[in-house]
């Protein structure tokens, strides 16, 4: 892919730019827990984006899309957007690093990438935290990573219609080869475990299911709002209760009776969530893979009858991978659709695979796409 870019950023501009890339990334255990203060825990993989930059003394960027073969060109200034949707993330990016004091020079850039889009596994962070990361360097800003993970965040609020939390670019920007990286979503403080399957006999495959139910965004709200009441509820009797992930399964106990079934269900699914990653860490600090996706497991449970945001193919994911041993599986991301993410003992994996081949289509009329993953590095120079 490098070659390519290189050659491409020579025959449109006449020189080499420099290479930078990130990557997109799963999320291992905590679902739907950073809108309740909770944990995630989530690490940079090996399918990413990788760009040539080269500042050109203007003021303007031009910019050439290998994937979608397709070059624009933009100012600098807020009235300067551009019409590829593709180019909005570069534009947002620059906007976003200026809006905080930022230098960003001119430059051109031809860039790819092999996350595949929208299945779940954050193409956008990998984009995103590509250019924030090239332009604080290039320019010489000085920003921290921290807030480099924002200006991806806030491109996507400002510049893509797209309200998503920071776990995607913070995991893009921080991710490191062999670790996962564990946010408390109400602090932001972050803590490394090192993740190594494939050292421990495993693979990290994901099948996404290639279904993308409609109600993924009202039935998001819903339960935002049931998590809402419930932590409002038991904030009467602990006033330090200001998220669900403050709250012990006790205290949720205690007001049972005062709100609805269903609120009840969502907390004690996110309150098991909470708990769940601390445990997934200490399985981890042991080198225990199949508590680890026991873990997966239950997640996956929580998910489809608490949270109730599963739906068929992904159960039925889940159960074939069960029933074929595979040692950990739940669906990842918001949940309606996408992908199942599965840790598999590596003699496993082949009768697994075809499985999937064979059964999902047999029951759905399409296939499943597969997809390896290795925990990588984020944001970086080539
Ligand atoms: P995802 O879940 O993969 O992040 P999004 O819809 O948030 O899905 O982002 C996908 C969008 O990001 C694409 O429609 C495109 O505009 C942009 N994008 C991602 N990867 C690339 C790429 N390799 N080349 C050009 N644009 C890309
Ligand atoms: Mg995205």
């Amino acid at each position: 892919m490098k070659e390519k870019i290189q050659a491409k950023f020579k025959e449109l501009y006449g020189v080499e730019g420099e290479l930078f890339a990130s990557a997109g990334r799963v999320n291992l255990i905590g679902e739907h827990t950073d809108y309740n203060g909770g944990f995630v825990f989530p690490g940079a993989i090996d399918k990413g984006i990788i760009a040539a930059i080269k500042l050109n003394g203007t003021n303007k960027v031009r910019a050439f899309s290998l994937d979608y073969n397709e070059a624009t060109e933009f100012g600098l200034e807020e009235a300067d957007k551009p019409a590829q949707a593709w180019a909005r993330y570069i534009f947002g990016v620059c906007r976003e690093t200026i809006k905080r004091g930022g230098k960003v020079a001119g430059f051109d850039t031809v860039f790819a990438g092999d996350v595949p889009l929208g299945a779940g596994l954050s193409s956008s962070a990998a984009l995103e935290s590509t250019f924030a990361f090239a332009l604080n360097e290039l320019n010489g800003n000085n920003i921290d990573k921290f807030e480099l993970a924002k200006i991806g965040q806030s491109t996507e609020h400002n510049y893509c219609g797209v309200n998503c939390g920071i776990m995607d670019q913070f995991a893009s920007c921080f991710g490191k080869k062999g670790c996962l990286i564990r946010l408390n979503c109400k602090t932001l403080e972050y803590k490394y475990f090192p993740f190594d399957p494939e050292a421990a006999g495993y693979r990290l495959v994901l099948v996404d299911s290639c279904v993308k139910h409609e109600l993924a965004s009202s039935a998001y709200n819903k339960r935002r709002a049931s998590c809402e009441n419930a932590a409002a509820a038991i904030k009467k009797n602990h006033p330090e209760v200001d998220f669900l992930s403050d709250a012990k399964r006790m205290w949720l106990e205690e007001v049972r009776e005062e709100i609805p079934e269903e609120d009840f269900l969502r907390a004690e699914y996110v309150i098991g969530e909470v708990q769940r990653v601390l445990d997934f860490c200490d399985a981890l600090e042991r080198n225990d893979y199949e508590t680890a996706g026991e873990l997966m497991y239950q997640t996956h449970f929580g998910m489809s009858k608490l949270y109730e945001v599963s739906c068929d193919e992904l159960d039925f994911l889940n159960k074939l991978a069960r029933k074929m041993d595979v040692t950990g599986s739940r669906v990842m991301g918001g949940g309606f659709g996408g992908c199942t993410i599965n840790l598999v003992k590596k003699d496993l994996y082949e009768p697994f695979i075809a499985a999937v081949k064979k059964e999902f289509p047999a029951k759905y009329g399409h296939d499943a796409k597969i997809y390896d993953v290795v925990i990588s590095d984020g944001a970086r120079k080539l």
